[in-house]
């Protein structure tokens, strides 16, 4: 293995559990999002150790009740009947409260959304994840990363892990909201670059992309966002001289 290759971001697996958690407390943190806070033995052994795994939570009609699938050798066996509606959300465990938040972003008309507005305390949520994780290393010299609401608990997480580091790295942010409101979520990290775009100006996030000048070496492209602009950015990131294993794209919604 080449020294480059060593510096490559890892996988790790997770063995697959599905969890049903209680609801320990709900909080608005900011303008924009609702985080639920969850606990309970079922979290025993709970493992998150990428900044953008993904947790998929389970949301059963209002009325019905839910079992979770097996886990088998031959792979996930599903009950009879209809299957939960089901959303993936970025974890943010805290290790030594033995506490799973997850932040969901307040929009229009959504299950997950609608769910975590009315949740309360004691209420069940079931998750299942995460099975796996892309660890990308922490110091990486200069790192750029893309997102809109529903990427910012992932970019939250990746900077608070950032603020440990002995030496900080240089991190440029792109975060498109519909409101500045949504601003507050990301308050504590402004020692960090990050640009603002209000209002999703998807070619307004392009440009500053296209305008980011990558080093050769020890950089890392992280793009999420809705689904068409993700593609957009990431056909763009080809027309760099970037290599592929060193940018990640993901599209975390897609407008309907
Ligand atoms: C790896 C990963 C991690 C994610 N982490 C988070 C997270 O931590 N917090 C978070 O809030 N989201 C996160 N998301 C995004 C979230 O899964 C989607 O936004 C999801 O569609 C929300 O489900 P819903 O039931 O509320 O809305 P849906 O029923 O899926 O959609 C209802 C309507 O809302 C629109 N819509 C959906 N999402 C958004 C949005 N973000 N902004 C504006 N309109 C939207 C849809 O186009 C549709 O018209 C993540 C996605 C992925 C893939």
């Amino acid at each position: 293995m080449t020294t480059q290759q060593q510096r490559y971001p890892q996988r790790v697996r997770n063995e697959l559990r599905f969890r049903e958690l209680t609801v320990l407390r709900v909080e608005r943190i900011g303008a924009g999002f609702q985080r639920i806070v969850l606990g309970g033995d079922a979290l025993e052994g709970f493992s998150s150790k990428g900044f953008d795994d993904h947790t998929k939570v389970f949301f059963p009609q209002p009325g019905s009740t839910f079992t979770p699938p097996q886990v088998t050798d031959e792979g996930i066996v599903w009950g009879d009947g209809p299957r939960p509606a089901s959303r993936d959300y970025t974890p943010l465990y805290d290790e030594s409260r033995h506490e799973l938040a997850i932040d969901f972003f307040i929009h229009d008309g959504g299950v997950a959304c609608d769910w975590a507005m009315n949740a309360k305390a004691g209420d069940s949520l079931t998750i299942g994840g995460p099975r796996g994780s892309l660890v990308v290393p922490e110091d990486y010299a200069w790192q750029f990363y893309v997102c809109d609401e529903s990427g910012m608990p992932a970019l939250r997480r990746r900077l608070e892990g950032l603020d440990t580091l002995a030496v900080r790295p240089e991190v440029n942010a792109v975060v498109t909201i519909a409101d500045a409101a949504y601003k507050d979520y990301l308050a504590h990290l402004s020692h960090y670059n990050i640009e603002w775009v209000i209002g999703h100006d998807a070619q307004a996030v392009a440009n500053k992309l296209a305008a980011a000048k990558v080093p050769e070496a020890e950089y890392y492209i992280w793009l999420t966002g809705e689904g068409a602009v993700v593609k957009s950015l990431l056909d763009l990131v080809e027309t760099k001289n970037v290599d592929q294993n060193l940018v990640r794209g993901q599209a975390y919604w897609h407008k309907k």
